[in-house]
C-alpha cells in the first residue's frame, strides 16, 4: 500500500488543497493530510480548528486521514510508514521554496521522496493568504472554499473586526 503525506498549514483549507488531495489519490492508495502548527505564519485558525476543517471537507473520502504533527516532517513520514511527501506546485513562485524544502528533506531522510502535483488551472492562483484577503474585504468565497469553511472564515474575520 502506497502512502503519501501531504503537509501544510491549511489556514484554511481551500479547493486548491482538495484538488491536490484528489489528484494524489490517483497515485497513492492512502493520503495522510498532516496539518502543521506553523506559528511563524501566525495562522488565523488554531491547529485544532484547521484540523477540524480539513476533516470536515474530506469526510466522504475513506482513503484520506487527517492528523496534526509537530517536529520534523521526515520523522513523521518515517513513523507513519509513508513513501513520499506530497506538495502542490502553483506558479513558478512556489518553485524555489519547494525545491529547497525537498532537497533538505532528502538530506535528512535519503529514501523519502517529494512528489509535486499541479492543480487544475482554475485553482492555480489560489492561496489561503489571498482567500483571507478577499474575506477581509467582504468578497464572496463560494468558488474557493467549502461552504462551512467559508462561513467559519467570515465569522472569524467578523469577530476580529468587532
Ligand atoms: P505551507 O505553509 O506548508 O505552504 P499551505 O497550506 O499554504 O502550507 O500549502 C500546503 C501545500 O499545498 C503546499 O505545497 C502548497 O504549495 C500547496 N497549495 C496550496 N494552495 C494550492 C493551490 N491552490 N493549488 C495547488 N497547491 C496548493
Amino acid at each position: 500500500m502506497k502512502i503519501g503525506v501531504y503537509p501544510g498549514t491549511f489556514d484554511p483549507v481551500t479547493h486548491g488543497h482538495t484538488d491536490i488531495i484528489t489528484r494524489s489519490l490517483r497515485v497513492f492508495d492512502k493520503v495522510i493530510v498532516a496539518v502543521a502548527p506553523n506559528p511563524a505564519k501566525h495562522p488565523l485558525f488554531n491547529l485544532a480548528e484547521r484540523l477540524d476543517m480539513v476533516t470536515l471537507v474530506m469526510k466522504d473520502v475513506d482513503q484520506v486521514e487527517v492528523i496534526t504533527f509537530d517536529g520534523l516532517l521526515v520523522d513523521y513520514v518515517e513513523r507513519a510508514g509513508a513513501h513520499a511527501i506530497i506538495r502542490g506546485l502553483r506558479a513558478i513562485s512556489d518553485f524555489e521554496h519547494e525545491f529547497q524544502m525537498a532537497l533538505i528533506n532528502r538530506k535528512l531522510a535519503r529514501h523519502v521522496e517529494t512528489v509535486f502535483l499541479m492543480p487544475s488551472e482554475e485553482y492555480s492562483y489560489l492561496s489561503s493568504t489571498i482567500i483571507k484577503d478577499v474575506a477581509h474585504h467582504g468578497g464572496s468565497l463560494a468558488e474557493f472554499l467549502h461552504p462551512e469553511v467559508a462561513r467559519r472564515l467570515h465569522e472569524r474575520i467578523r469577530s476580529l473586526k468587532s
